[in-house]
């Protein structure tokens, strides 16, 4: 995007230190949604992404993905896929676990929603390690479907996400508006 639009959207995100434990900068996104023309701002960049990299669907990573991924669907004109937290979706899902630092974590999708032919964006606020977004591309694919892409507001640059998600990405771009 250009860079008046960077300035913007930068402007509208809250570092919160020591959140949500020691050491941690929380990238506090709720300043930039309660400004209409900064979430406008994000949701076409987004959207532009979308159209670029051909994609068929949009997937939202749980929680500030959906409050993201879900106007994005809505201006690129595609469907809307939630990727949750194991055990909230009600129907018959295909679930991926994946490491944290300390233990593990499980994300789900409902299999019905994904299937060969589809060509997913999966949109997030921040990538972090990359771990979620990874699993998000294995379900993806085991679904059967192609990755189109994955769109970040921003990356994390220091925590190595990029590289941890290059194989799952298989060529496809990784996109970030910010660079932290
Ligand atoms: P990761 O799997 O490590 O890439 O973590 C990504 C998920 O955790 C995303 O859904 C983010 O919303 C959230 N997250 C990780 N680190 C931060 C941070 N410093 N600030 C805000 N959200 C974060």
């Amino acid at each position: 995007g250009t860079t008046d639009t960077t300035e913007l959207l930068l402007s509208r995100i809250r570092d919160v230190a020591d959140h949500p434990e020691p050491g941690v900068v929380f990238k506090d996104i709720t300043p930039l949604l309660a400004d209409p023309v900064a979430f406008t701002a994000l949701t076409d960049e987004f959207a532009a992404i979308a159209a670029r990299t051909g994609a068929t669907k949009i997937v939202g990573l749980e929680a500030r993905g959906f409050i993201l991924g879900a106007p994005v669907a809505v201006r690129a004109g595609l469907g809307f896929i939630p990727v949750r937290k194991a055990g909230k979706l009600p129907g018959a899902t295909l679930a991926q676990s994946y490491d944290l630092e300390y233990g593990s974590a499980e994300i789900e999708v409902h299999a019905e929603d994904l299937s060969a032919g589809d060509r997913v964006l999966v949109v997030d606020d921040v990538l972090a390690t990359g771990g979620t977004a990874e699993a998000s591309l294995q379900l993806i694919r085991r679904a059967g479907a192609d990755v189109a892409g994955v769109a970040v507001l921003m990356e994390l640059g220091f925590l190595n996400g990029r590289a941890r998600l290059e194989p799952a990405l298989g060529g496809a771009p990784l996109e970030a508006l910010l660079q932290i």
